[in-house]
């Protein structure tokens, strides 16, 4: 088990029957459990990754209640970590070591949205789904971004993690899109950051205040407890296209979106190599490509509100994979997602966001892992071959996904593994495998996203010495018990 900072040897400061019956007094008995198949499930996640079981979960309706627990949590020194649906990949919201699981699903409105100054506030408990459906309905003229996560998973604790979304080549990581939050600290003091910290009538901007949502965001709630934020919107465009290519050549493949990037055509492109398209067909565990079988599927989104704008940017693609042609490299498509879906209905999957990769989920035992990281895109085609033939020594099918983000300022590079929770032998072998990747892709500038506490335990040491000073210091002063999520950052 791992320890958590400040909380090593942690023991109850009461019986658990008082430590529940004195939460119920604070928020009422029906938002306490301590249902043990409940605490059970709640060490575990997709993941390997194992935590220990919570002994006591309180599910608040309001910013209230959050006080009341952290004030009740902070003079008794019990951990708080707070967790809305769990799937963020990477054992963030897995106890370390016991204490109350914050689980925040019971506060899911929608509280604001501002289809003018192009923002919304939302609580933990609001998901992709319940956002697509409000907007869909109620603001047509806007348009929000969606991430390959199910559609019932949190929009805020994403934009929580440096996230990333169908529009984050356009616009950045989800965290980009705060305006800023309300939190809750360590002893119940409510902050606000952003424009809202001073203005009772705005909440569009993190400007021109000091960026102190930044405390917050990927630090998985070590340092307070976001109770709520006000994220970006973007204006809605009438015509939306996805297309779909199939490459054969990997380092072809990404010269292609190099290129596409710079054209500034797309709002989105991402690469995902061969195993999925066989996973979409329903192959579990591919592991070999027939010959002749493209190694890469590329998508590529386009919109506009002018049909002679969509033309112009079509064109611009249609050049960039002549050009590829005429330098030896075999394209299939563009093939419209629309076209692609009559032809192989399984396609839908892909057709559309918010959506759920049953494919990756829906197996025995239910385990899905990666090693998700963001890096140089100048170093995807190297990093990915490496990883490639890691995940094959390892006899994984080579699983990646690739997506260039921020106009091209960096990228993602992400190994994906699904496996039998339930199986010793691939549970470790997983761990072997994203270990080996990590080690090999840190040095070429990948690091990893939503970092698992294993990450920095194995390689923490060379994260810059005053960087981690000044982070604890930092926690130190928001959180001085470290009750909030310990053994997360363990600097
Ligand atoms: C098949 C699949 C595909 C996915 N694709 C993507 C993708 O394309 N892009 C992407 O970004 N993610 C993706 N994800 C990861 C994940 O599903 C999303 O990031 C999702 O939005 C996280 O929501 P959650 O409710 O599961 O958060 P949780 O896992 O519950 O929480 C995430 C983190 O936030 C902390 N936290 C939760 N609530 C609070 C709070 N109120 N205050 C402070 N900290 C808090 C938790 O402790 C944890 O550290 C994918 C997951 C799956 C299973």
């Amino acid at each position: 088990m791992n320890p958590g900072r400040g909380m090593r040897g942690y023991t109850p400061p009461m019986p658990l029957p008082e430590l529940a019956s004195r939460l119920a007094a604070l928020v009422g008995a029906d938002r306490v459990s301590t249902d043990p198949a409940k605490l059970r499930e709640a060490a575990r996640d997709l993941t390997e990754i194992r935590g220990t079981p919570p002994d006591v979960i309180v599910r608040p309706a309001g910013l209230e209640h959050v006080q009341a627990v952290l004030r009740f949590a902070n003079s008794e020194r019990i951990p708080v970590v707070p967790v809305v649906f769990n799937t963020n990949v990477g054992g963030l919201a897995l106890p370390s070591n016991g204490g109350i699981l914050l689980d925040m699903t019971g506060m899911n409105r929608i509280l604001e949205v501002n289809a003018d100054d192009l923002y919304m506030v939302v609580e933990p408990g609001v998901t992709w789904g319940q956002v697509k459906e409000h907007l869909d309905r109620n603001y047509p003229q806007t348009r929000f971004a969606y991430s390959l996560s199910p559609p019932d998973t949190s929009v805020l604790a994403n934009t929580l993690m440096d996230g990333l979304l169908n529009l984050s080549l356009r616009f950045g990581t989800s965290s980009d899109w705060l305006n800023g939050v309300e939190a809750v600290l360590a002893d119940g003091t409510v902050v606000r950051t952003g424009a809202a910290a001073w203005s009772t009538v705005q909440w569009c901007s993190s400007a021109p205040m000091p960026d102190l949502t930044g405390l917050f965001v990927n630090l998985h709630g070590t340092t307070g407890i976001v109770t709520k934020a006000s994220i970006r919107l973007q204006h809605g465009k009438r015509l939306r296209r996805r297309y779909f290519m199939m490459g054969y050549d990997l380092r072809a493949c990404y010269t292609t979106i190099r290129t596409l990037v710079r054209e500034e055509i797309c709002d989105d492109i991402g690469l995902l190599t061969w195993p999925v398209a066989k996973m979409l067909f329903g192959e579990k565990r591919p592991r070999w490509r027939g010959p002749g079988e493209p190694l890469a599927m590329i998508y590529l989104d386009v919109s506009s509100n002018r049909q002679a704008e969509m033309d112009l940017r079509l064109s611009i693609l249609e050049e960039t994979l002549e050009a590829g042609r005429k330098a030896g490299h075999a394209w299939q498509g563009p093939l419209d997602v629309r076209d692609l879906v009559k032809i192989e209905p399984a396609f839908r999957k892909l057709a559309e966001f918010p959506t759920r990769l049953d494919f990756m989920l829906d197996h025995p035992g239910g385990g899905l892992s990666w090693v998700g990281t963001y890096g140089p895109t100048s170093r995807w085609d190297e990093a990915t071959e490496l990883a490639v033939r890691i995940m094959e020594e390892h006899a994984f099918p080579p699983f990646a996904v690739a997506r260039p983000m921020a106009q091209g300022h960096f990228g993602v590079l992400r190994l994906i593994e699904t496996f039998d929770r339930d199986k010793p032998a691939e549970v470790e072998a997983v761990a072997k495998l994203n270990a080996a990747l990590v080690e090999a892709l840190l040095p070429l500038g990948f690091i990893p996203y939503k970092t698992p506490e294993w990450v920095f335990r194995a390689h923490g040491s060379k994260i810059d010495a005053g960087f981690r000073e000044m982070l604890r210091r930092v926690r130190s002063a928001l959180d001085p018990n470290g009750i909030l999520n310990p053994g997360k950052w363990p600097v």
